[in-house]
């Protein structure tokens, strides 16, 4: 964390466990109809009628998942928030409310856990949700945040993972690799500034990659688009590990194979040209990279018609029996086995 002397840094001792919460939540506001009792009480209450309910839990710990030396703590608060959203959107959901437990260190002042308050409250205003409980403790050495998400959805409106059928075509919103590519451009930025601190990175090139990295968004505009082309997907996931470990995911729970086209999976032209620059495989990036929080979802091929064409929804490949398993069919028409690299085994190689 880069740290302004002349800024005010109050402890957070002096304001207590209790000044602080009040201090942190005082600005937030209740919108969604389904919150009776937001924060203030011992529990908070919620009343959602007829809907299905579904409920996600995040935990991200500093040095695991985030590093302060470039993430400033207003978009990691944002981030936080993301990464539960989309996975209520993963089930076709919509967000309704979410709860944050912050551990905190005595090394950050108050003005800093305001700033991810900033950023916690941006996410709630943009996405429409409400902020209706929590905890704050401290930690004895970094930062951990834990968001739980609540979302509200018909009953035929939940989509599974487990819904795919052989014939389906498989899709993917947006473009994929990108945040994977913002994070390489950061460290090697980081590692810059540890030689020379005087070095003003030029991160213009990198913009878009770069924001996606640190300013990820939860796809809400998704469920929206498929209630309006009327389509259900047969089964979705959101794409936290990347595309070739969701891809499997969702072929075990459905309990069916897939073929993924190598040119068909949407590349942004700037994690194309930074890939060149580090000489990194563009397509493994999309397939291993991570972050991206996209949706990945199966489309019955009667639905074709409603979703051809369409700039957020690219079919990049199809589903298959079980038996012909899981393959990349690249450039050259080779069939490649998917494996499973997640992020974090990815990172550490
Ligand atoms: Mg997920």
């Amino acid at each position: 964390m880069i740290e302004d002397k002349n800024q005010p840094r109050t402890s957070i001792s002096e304001l207590g466990e209790f000044g602080l919460i009040d201090h942190l939540t005082q600005n937030f506001e209740i919108t969604q109809k389904s919150t009776v009792k937001g924060i203030g009480d011992d529990a908070a209450v919620l009343d959602f009628k007829s809907k299905q309910i579904v409920i996600t839990t995040d935990l991200l710990v500093e040095h695991v998942h985030f590093d302060l030396s470039y993430m400033p703590l207003k978009h990691l608060g944002y981030k936080a928030i993301m990464v539960n959203l989309s996975d209520v959107y993963a089930m076709n959901a919509t967000a309704t409310q979410v709860t944050i437990a912050i551990a905190v260190s005595n090394r950050f002042p108050l003005e800093a856990i305001e700033e991810l308050y900033v950023g916690f409250e941006a996410a709630a205003k943009f996405y429409d949700i409400d902020i209706v409980g929590g905890d704050t403790t401290s930690s004895t050495t970094g930062l951990i945040i834990s968001v739980t998400a609540i979302g509200e959805v018909n009953k035929n409106d939940v989509v599974y993972r487990s819904g795919a059928k052989p014939n389906d075509l498989l899709v993917v919103t947006g473009d994929l690799g990108a945040a994977y590519m913002g994070f390489q451009v950061l460290q090697r930025e980081k590692e810059v500034f540890k030689v020379n601190p005087n070095n003003q990175p030029d991160l213009d090139p990198y913009s878009y990659i770069v924001e996606r990295q640190l300013k990820p968004e939860a796809r809400k505009d998704i469920v929206k688009l498929l209630k309006d082309l009327k389509v259900k997907p047969t089964s979705m996931i959101d794409i936290s590990d990347g595309l070739s470990s969701e891809i499997i995911h969702l072929c075990k729970q459905s309990a069916v194979g897939a073929e993924l086209y190598e040119d068909k999976i949407p590349l942004d032209p700037q994690v194309i040209s930074t890939c060149e620059e580090f000489n990194l495989d563009s397509t493994t990036i999309a397939l291993n990279g991570g972050e991206d929080y996209e949706l990945l979802m199966t489309i019955s091929q009667e639905d074709f018609p409603k979703i051809k064409g369409n700039p957020n929804l690219t079919v990049i490949g199809y589903i298959t029996d079980k038996e012909k398993g899981m393959h990349l069919v690249t450039r050259g028409e080779t069939l490649v086995p998917l494996i499973a690299k997640g992020w974090n085994s990815f990172k550490d190689q």
